[in-house]
């Protein structure tokens, strides 16, 4: 059985002003994909340790 991860992530405009939320998906590929859910953007990363150990502190 494979796990479905969420994660919770920020836009931010210039690296410095928060847009919005973004509600990310992981991928059957390992990759994430979601959008800015105040402008719609879309946010697609690639496989990340790093993120993935902030994804797994987030869990119940
Ligand atoms: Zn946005």
């Amino acid at each position: 059985m494979e796990e479905q991860f969420v994660a919770i992530t920020l836009h931010r405009i210039a690296g410095q002003l928060v847009c919005g939320a973004v509600i990310l998906a992981k991928q059957p590929d390992r990759s994430w994909w979601g959008k800015c859910q105040k402008c719609g953007e879309e946010f697609r990363l690639g496989p990340d340790a790093q993120f993935e150990g902030q994804v797994r502190a987030m869990r119940n």
